[in-house]
């Protein structure tokens, strides 16, 4: 039961854009303002997604 709001702000779609994502079958909503904060920063929102502080970094092979 998850409102559509930002996970991140809590704003709602009548206020701001808002993307769906989905993590670990539940789905989210978040705003494109916060989700810059997703992409490099995904353990600021481990409070809100639970599991994401460990999630395994990206193998970039230049
Ligand atoms: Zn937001």
């Amino acid at each position: 039961m998850t409102e559509n709001t930002c996970l991140n702000c809590g704003r709602s779609a009548n206020e701001i854009p808002l993307l769906a994502l989905e993590y670990r079958g539940v789905m989210y909503s978040i705003c494109p303002h916060c989700l810059p904060s997703l992409i490099h920063k995904p353990q600021n929102l481990a409070e809100k997604l639970p599991g994401l502080e460990n999630l395994p970094p990206v193998q970039h092979e230049d």
